[in-house]
């Protein structure tokens, strides 16, 4: 049964994917070491000629209540392999980062056919990590195993928006991830607030202690980049940085950044929290 308050958009997002009118943007993250561009994040984007863009925060949630977000990930997974194969072709050699649904880890061949989709592109599964979110239905057990899985297949697990939801220490101890990010609420108050920054070198030093690299989100001020270089942090993201851009804008982001990066590496960090 549809919600009334669904049905339009619904409707809307069936077609947009039926028809091939979903893109996907990618937002470079760096090394906050080097300044190397360490991957990309895939983000799938609706710009619909009627009613203009909508958020994946609106849409994703809707193909999870409405049973199409198995075809929205098969579909954004394959786009973004082929875009990495179409980079790989240009001389951009770089990792991808792509967002899966709690509810996609319930289909019981999931990690095959992410792999399947891997070597039927040529693509190595050591290039891509799955960003997982809470709100997985399965039991640590057999989400353990579904994990683990994937790590056997070379595919890295990084666990998306850490700090603001339900994720437990526990399974960040048990569960096999590759890597932390912290979430953008945390680095947005990293340099207002004591207590925020305070949270944040706990983070990385927790997660550096369980072997996970540890990316910030949500970068945007010179002084959240400082700060989290100064805290170890390994990675950053953030409309600092760039934006979610279109396939063809990464190469031109590659030489603008190589010319900023100097600039923020050069000057001397913060006091740390
Ligand atoms: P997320 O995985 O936490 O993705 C990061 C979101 O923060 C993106 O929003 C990105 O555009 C935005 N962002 C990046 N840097 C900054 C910044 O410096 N400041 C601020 N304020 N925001 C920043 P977006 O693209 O609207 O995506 C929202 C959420 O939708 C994502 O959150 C993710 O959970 C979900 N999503 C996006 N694409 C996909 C997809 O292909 N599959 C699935 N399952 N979920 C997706
Ligand atoms: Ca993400
Ligand atoms: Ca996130």
């Amino acid at each position: 049964m549809i919600a009334a308050g669904d049905l339009g958009l619904l409707d809307g997002f069936e077609r947009a994917l039926i028809n091939g009118r979903l893109h996907m943007v990618y937002q470079p993250k760096i090394s906050l070491s080097t300044g190397a561009l360490k991957r990309v994040e895939a983000l799938v984007r609706w710009d619909d000629p009627e009613i203009g863009a909508v958020s994946p925060s609106r849409f994703v949630p809707l193909a999870e209540k409405y049973g199409l977000i198995d075809e929205l990930t098969q579909w954004g997974l394959r786009t973004t392999l082929r875009q990495w194969l179409a980079w790989q072709d240009e001389g951009i050699d770089t990792c991808l980062a792509f967002n899966i649904s709690a509810l996609s880890l319930d289909q019981l061949d999931f990690p095959d056919l992410v792999e399947r989709m891997c070597r039927a592109l040529g693509v190595p599964t050591e290039a891509l990590v799955l960003e997982l979110t809470e709100g997985a239905t399965q039991p640590l057990v057999k989400l353990m195993d579904t994990l683990t899985r994937f790590r056997i297949k070379g595919i890295g697990l990084a666990i998306d928006d850490f700090g603001v939801g339900y994720s437990t220490l526990m399974q960040l101890r048990q569960l096999p991830f590759t890597e932390l990010k912290i979430d953008r609420f945390f680095i947005n108050d990293s340099t207002s607030s004591n207590e925020s920054a305070l949270i944040v070198k706990c983070i990385i030093e927790l997660a550096h202690g369980l072997g996970l690299t540890v990316t910030a989100e949500g970068v945007e001020t010179e002084a959240q980049l400082r700060l989290l270089c100064d805290l170890n942090c390994d990675v950053a993201q953030g409309y600092l940085i760039s934006q979610p851009l279109a396939p063809t804008a990464l190469k031109p982001w590659l030489a603008e950044w190589a010319k900023r990066w100097p600039d923020y590496a050069g000057r001397a960090p913060v006091a740390a929290a």
